[in-house]
């Protein structure tokens, strides 16, 4: 039996791909709002994006691509980037329907938690900051977000 392992910033595409945050909050400080269940990532849903790619608006939790994703070297060097370079944003883990099955909490445990509510998976007007950490020693075409 092979236990599924999710990416927690995904894109939409997968046929089990889930819904479980949307963004919500100003530009300047837009943060997760964790549904109190997942939600399947239907077209019609992710259309309620509306002009906005569904990545800037939905946390999609989604299999693991492991080799097959830009960001995975045996471990998500993501998940690792987003602890060593983003700050913590809250004091306690947020109330998020997929732990049990999320790849950055697996590796990284609470420490990505507190960092998470702040991860924009598409975020159009990232900044070189952002975009370092989203990116950095990534070279290999694959899923994964643009913004962190
Ligand atoms: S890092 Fe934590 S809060 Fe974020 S999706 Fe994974 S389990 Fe949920």
């Amino acid at each position: 039996m092979t236990t599924r392992i999710d990416c927690p910033s995904a894109q939409p595409g997968s046929r089990t791909s889930r819904v479980f945050g949307v963004m919500t909050g100003p530009v300047s400080r837009r943060r997760v709002g964790y549904l109190t269940s997942t939600v399947e990532a239907t077209p019609d849903l992710l259309a309620k994006s509306g002009d906005a790619k569904p990545t800037q608006v939905f946390r999609i939790a989604a299999p693991c691509a492991k080799s097959a994703c830009r960001h995975f070297n045996g471990t998500c060097s993501l998940a690792q980037r987003v602890v060593d370079f983003l700050p913590p944003v809250v004091s306690a883990l947020p109330p998020c329907q997929i732990r049990s099955t999320c790849r950055w909490y697996l590796e990284q445990g609470a420490e990505a938690c507190l960092r998470c509510p702040q991860v924009t998976t598409d975020k159009a007007d990232a900044t070189e900051e952002e975009i370092r950490i989203a990116d950095a020693g990534d070279n290999q075409p694959g899923p994964g977000p643009s913004g962190a």
